[in-house]
């Protein structure tokens, strides 16, 4: 007896004390594997011309034998080699798995269940036993692989015809479940139009009726094979015939995703090129989205036979959280060897699947909004990285699909609405950065500037790229607060001259902080004493993100010091440069030191000015 691997064991034993009322989906399970293995041979047979194969033939069959509390589902799939049973049997292999793992401490197996596809150890909800007999196509030897539960597992040779799987089950004895049902031809028959009805290949299962002869009145059984699923796929359907639960099963069984998408597009297209597809926004980023692990892609299907399960090439990066299907009888089987460039089809379909999403995400957007915050709580990062990159080539698609946070009543705000309620005589789009809204607020320059005009508020590195990126919305151009000025016309004058005055005393401060290449006093700051602003293309926020990326920390930003003019510290200043320049320097150095770290900005220079400040403490 072999030892199931420690997750694997746990997962099991999930299954096997499962109170979960939906134990059910078991089936679903195993015959999504069987269509899997099916589905392999099947491409395999398309591409590589020594594997002939009756296609026609490609079926799942389900048999059941109540005296023996039997349930098997067979299939002419792939099959597995000794080797094959032992690691994809033995250990969770589930895409899913790796969630069960972060998430198995935390929440109940109820949650477990119902939020992973469990896959093959599902079987353990309602069997006492499962034996799995498989031949790998291409091989001579049949395997048998068989456990009663968390104890282990045994391999050994066995006896099988022909390639293919069948998983044996032996149906738990009635308890407070009924199990029993899992033995009634109506169920199963039931279970399958729920969970499997999509499976494109056909489910077949043998119906014993018991009749009455009409004539000698004597009871006789009657056998009919039918097929249970309805074998055209759910893309393939008119959508008036398809029910919402349905979409969404399809999605959460599909993509392995427990929550319900916030919408799914379904479209049939004719003409010069004929596919249909069924696409789903996600409500919310899988747990590896961010990762280099996450692939983007879409199941690619040439008129019923999956060629391909992850097309890259169909999706752009903006769009990579995007699922679905596409499928087109003008694809050749042989597509996964090209490349989006090559292929006219793929290239056509691909553009016109863009265009479909990003309609539907503006619709979103527009008519709920609910759903649209929620959807783009987990994909802003990557939508506004989509503007930047690729130079800009798909900012205009995408300027309408981002939020930012307000000033207004810090709600979020689309450009188009912050364009829509613009003050009379506003000219420019402003933002702040910062680290999070509540620094943005503590900063001097919003205080006063948010009573005039609204601000957007930049709180991830990437945002400020995506509005340099964008330049402009609607003609109104983007401008950071933190390097614009703002003041009226006449104050500016008044302060155009108090600074050209106080020049001398700029240049002698200067000297303390060489690394500033501006000082001037201002009159936008409420209470504060001073801000760090920058001039020219280089935000301070762009300095902290470069300095995040490797070799480019050389790129600094312009620094201005700016004095809040009616602030006492600007005559103590004056006073200071008349009579004191030690200790000007000293106050230039400290001032300095707190304009950067309300920006967020470390200081080089921690000893030195901890020092003059205790000094002066102690005066
Ligand atoms: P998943 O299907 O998500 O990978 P499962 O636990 O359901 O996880 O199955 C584990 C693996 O066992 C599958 O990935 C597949 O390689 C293999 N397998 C299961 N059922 C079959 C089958 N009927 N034919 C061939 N291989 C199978």
């Amino acid at each position: 007896m072999k030892e199931f691997k420690t997750e694997s064991k746990k997962l099991m034993d999930l299954m096997i004390n499962s109170i979960y009322t939906n134990k059910e989906i078991f089936l679903r399970e195993i015959i999504s594997n069987a269509s899997d293995a099916i589905d392999k041979l099947h491409y395999k047979s398309l591409t590589d011309k020594k594997i002939k194969i009756d296609k026609d033939k490609l079926e799942i069959n389900i048999s059941i034998d109540k005296d023996k509390r039997l349930l098997s589902i067979t299939d002419n799939g792939i099959g597995m080699t000794k080797e094959e049973l032992e690691s994809n049997l033995g250990t969770i292999a589930k895409s899913g798995s790796q969630d069960f793992k972060n998430n198995n401490e935390k929440k109940e197996d109820i949650d477990i269940i119902g939020q992973f596809g469990v896959g093959f150890y599902s079987a353990f909800m309602v069997a006492s036993q499962v034996r799995v007999v498989s031949k790998a196509y291409g091989s001579d030897e049949a395997n048998e692989w068989l456990s009663k539960g968390i104890e282990g597992y045994t391999i050994k040779k066995a006896e099988r015809d022909d390639y293919g799987t069948t998983i044996e089950l032996t149906i738990k004895e009635n308890d407070d479940e009924d199990y029993d049902q899992y033995l009634e031809y109506n169920t199963i028959e039931r279970l399958i139009k729920k969970y499997s009805d999509y499976i494109t290949y056909p489910i077949k299962m043998e119906e014993v009726r018991e009749v009455e002869d009409k004539e000698s009145k004597e009871k006789k059984e009657e056998r009919e094979v039918k097929t249970l699923n309805s074998l055209v796929p759910l893309w393939k359907r008119r959508k008036n015939e398809i029910t919402d639960e349905e979409y969404d099963t399809f999605y959460k069984d599909k993509f392995f995703d427990y929550e319900s998408p916030i919408s799914h597009i379904h479209t049939s297209a004719e003409g010069t090129i004929e596919y249909n597809s069924l696409l789903y926004i996600p409500s919310h980023a899988p747990f590896n989205y961010y990762s280099k692990d996450y692939e983007k892609g879409l199941q690619l299907y040439s008129n019923g036979v999956l060629i391909m399960e992850k097309c890259a090439d169909l999706l752009p990066d903006y769009l990579s959280f995007v699922k679905g299907v596409v499928d087109s009888p003008d694809l050749s089987l042989n597509i996964s060897r090209e490349t989006l460039q090559q292929n006219r089809v793929l290239k056509t379909i691909a553009n016109s699947i863009e265009n479909k999403i990003i309609k539907e995400l503006e619709r979103i957007l527009k008519e709920d909004r609910e759903k649209y915050e929620m959807f783009y709580k987990d994909f802003a990062l990557q939508l506004k990285f989509g503007i930047y990159n690729e130079y800009g080539l798909n900012k205009d698609k995408i300027k309408d699909l981002i939020l930012f946070n307000s000033s207004n009543d810090l709600k979020q705000v689309s450009l188009k609405e912050y364009v829509d309620r613009k003050k009379d005589g506003q000219t420019k789009i402003y933002y702040a950065c910062g680290d999070s809204i509540e620094m943005i607020d503590k900063m001097p320059k919003v205080e006063s500037l948010k009573e005039k005009y609204e601000i957007l508020y930049c709180t991830e590195y990437i945002d400020e790229f995506a509005l340099l990126t964008l330049r402009e919305y609607e003609k109104m151009e983007f401008a950071n607060i933190a390097t614009e000025d703002v003041e009226p016309e006449e104050e500016k004058e008044e302060l155009k001259k108090n600074n050209e005055e106080a020049k001398g005393l700029f240049d002698e401060m200067l000297k303390a902080i060489p690394e500033v290449s501006e000082i001037k006093f201002t009159n936008n700051l409420k209470n504060h004493p001073v801000v760090l602003t920058t001039k020219g293309a280089v935000s301070i926020e762009m300095e902290k993100a470069m300095k995040l990326m490797p070799n480019a920390d050389s790129i600094k930003a312009t620094k201005v010091l700016e004095i809040n003019e009616s602030h006492e510290i600007a005559s103590k200043l004056k006073d200071l440069y008349e009579n004191d320049k030690e200790g000007l320097e000293k106050y230039t150095k400290v001032l300095y030191a707190q304009a950067r770290l309300i920006e967020g900005l470390s200081i080089d220079n921690p000893t030195e000015i901890s020092n003059i400040i205790c000094e002066y403490l102690s005066k």
